[in-house]
């Protein structure tokens, strides 16, 4: 980690180019050396429960949702791979996606696991750093500044009113929370002693440019600051609370390089060992609804920061637990946006319930206001979404609404995708109201699947698959994993036989690691080469999928060969084909002559 040294070194600020992952920093020795350390198999059990089968290991696969395992480690080849979903990659890219970080983190992590120190030539603030990096760095700054300041003389009056409010010392410290001066430059001039640009502190959200041509100015004054962690402890935005009645009550770091309010669950970091071992995830509205809950010894809380839950957050959670509890005030409890908010959690194939506070109560105040437990006693008590929601329907419809109350059941119930709980949902909402299930059946069926309810940011499209061709993929897949079939392979096929560029280039490199004498290759380190080239990486993870369940090598090698052959021959023939159906439309005699001599040559060559 780089820090800020007031040197005199001139800063120069990075380009957005440079991401996170700014690869080429580490060098490839010391990766093989980490991924030369490390066992995959260690790495991923510390994540989820695996089980031995065979010579791999098994499990549930944590980026799809499933019931039989078709998550596969290999501690031979230092790999793991999704059969469902096509998830795969090596201990450094289990990280990424796992924590939703980037490769350098990941990287670090793994480093220090290994006992390898990785060389830190970045400059610092300078052009080395990637400007997610800096950005973290600058923010924990910031932190740090806020969190100093709320503890000297100056942030008494900030500290006096956190202690009325009910705020103990280590809670303070362990979620870091701050005060911001009433300047409107005293984070600005405490960075600029650091030798920090001021168009990082802008990047970082922390700053704003002046429309009247004065610079910038400090965003976060006079209020309560609570830095907003990611899962894994950066520091990504703040959240700023007035001390008093003016609006607006909360101020956040807007959207940064770093920070997305719709992928980021406040509270996350602290409590997502709690959330697993109570199976269980509580979730909340504010910043107080966390931390004050959290002294109180409820340690499974995360809030969503006044954002509809979206399916990102969702996502998050769901590598901890399957079963989420909303908490709602009795305000929230009726609200139709609330309620569509829960159908996410249910797509997503959690388990939702819902708690309600008594009147005039948010989860802060209950905790103070109640003996210990009290809260854990409102979790437990809390109602499975369907009965949940069709009280508060008949509720505000009147029983007699029948029409009115299906009408927003159904689209609930279409989006459970178990069908006998599905199927249990139809049985009750009949009997409650009344009606028959299959009339209820009958209109369900109209249900749109898109439904009145959006996102309030899209998920991510899903991850584009490239198209490989198969024979290639496979033969790519067995010359890996054994250098005798490598090397057959090349005897045989010319590389301009292979018409994928990503999986030539992959042949390349380990043609040149055969060739260098190694006997074996080290398939997590080779895709630690393909880190940021994604066509070749998921080439190459698909490949030795392929591989793995290859009865018999030596055989499937000559039969691959042949296809890529006979693939690359019916190729040739289409083209020439093409051109000779072009050259007969322009009537250009002496091309339609030259390419049916080709055509025919063609044909009669045999593939062999
Ligand atoms: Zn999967």
């Amino acid at each position: 980690m780089f820090r800020f040294q007031e040197d005199k070194e001139k800063v120069i600020v990075g380009t957005c180019a440079d991401n996170e992952n700014a690869m080429g920093m580490i060098p490839q020795e010391i990766i093989d050396q980490i991924l030369d350390r490390i066992d995959i198999v260690e790495v991923i059990s510390g994540y989820i429960p695996v089980k031995k089968a065979g010579r791999n290991f098994k499990a549930n696969c944590p980026f799809h949702d499933e019931k039989t395992p078709s998550f596969v480690i290999s501690p031979d080849k230092q790999i793991y791979h999704c059969f469902g979903c096509s998830a795969g990659g090596n201990a450094i890219r289990f990280i990424m996606e796992y924590e939703n970080t980037g490769f350098r983190e990941a990287i670090e992590g793994l480093a220090a696991r290994a006992g390898v120190k990785i060389p830190d030539d970045r400059k610092p603030g300078g052009e080395g750093a990637s400007i997610a990096s800096k950005l973290y760095d600058i923010n924990k700054l910031a932190a740090d500044f806020y969190h100093n300041y709320l503890r000297s003389d100056k942030g008494k009056r900030a500290l006096d009113y956190l202690k009325k409010r009910g705020f103990n010392s280590e809670t303070l410290s362990k979620f870091k929370v701050g005060f911001a001066p009433e300047a409107w430059d005293s984070l600005r001039k405490h960075c600029e002693g650091k030798k920090i640009p001021v168009e990082l502190l802008r990047k970082a959200g922390l700053t704003i440019l002046s429309e009247k041509g004065k610079g910038d100015y400090d965003r976060f004054r006079n209020r309560i600051i609570f830095p907003i962690f990611n899962e894994r402890g950066h520091v990504v935005g703040f959240g700023g609370r007035v001390l008093d009645d003016s609006l607006p009550k909360y101020i956040n770091t807007p959207e940064t390089i770093i920070y997305s309010k719709s992928n980021v669950l406040y509270g996350l970091n602290f409590s997502k060992i709690g959330i697993r071992e109570k199976s269980c995830a509580v979730i909340v509205e504010g910043y107080m609804d966390v931390v004050m809950p959290f002294q109180y010894d409820v340690t499974n809380l995360v809030a969503t920061s006044g954002t509809a839950l979206t399916p990102g957050q969702v996502s998050m959670l769901k590598k901890y637990t399957g079963t989420a509890v909303m908490v709602f005030d009795s305000d929230q409890a009726g609200e139709s946006a609330s309620l569509r908010g829960l159908d996410v959690l249910i797509e997503k194939g959690m388990n939702v319930k819902i708690a309600t506070l008594p009147k005039g109560e948010d989860p802060d105040s209950f905790v103070r206001n109640n003996e210990p437990g009290a809260f854990y006693g409102v979790i437990d008590n809390a109602k499975g979404l369907f009965e949940y929601k069709l009280d508060v329907l008949i509720q505000r419809l009147g029983e007699r609404n029948i029409g009115g109350i299906v009408d927003e059941m159904l689209p609930t119930i279409t989006k459970v995708d178990n069908a006998v709980v599905q199927s249990d949902y139809l049985r009750r909402l009949a009997e409650r109201l009344g009606v028959h299930e299959a009339s209820l059946r009958h209109e369900m069926g109209k249900v749109k699947p898109d439904y009145s309810y959006h996102y309030e940011t899209e998920e991510k499209p899903d991850k584009k698959s490239y198209n490989y061709k198969n024979s290639e993929l496979h033969l790519l897949g067995l010359a890996v994993l054994d250098k005798k079939l490598f090397l057959r392979m090349r005897e045989e096929l010319a590389p301009g036989e292979f018409q994928d560029s990503s999986i030539k280039k992959i042949i390349d490199v380990v043609g040149e690691l055969f060739d260098k004498g190694e006997d074996r290759i080290n398939p997590g380190k080779l895709l630690s080469r393909f880190q940021q080239d994604e066509p070749a990486r998921e080439a190459l993870v698909k490949a030795l999928a392929k591989a793995e369940i290859t009865q018999d090598p030596g055989k499937a090698l000559i039969d691959c060969i042949f296809c890529v052959r006979k693939e690359n021959k019916e190729d040739k023939l289409k083209g020439l084909t093409l051109r000779l159906k072009k050259a007969q439309e322009s009537s250009d005699d002496a091309e339609v002559k030259k390419l049916l001599v080709e055509i025919n040559k063609l044909h009669k060559e045999k593939v062999v």
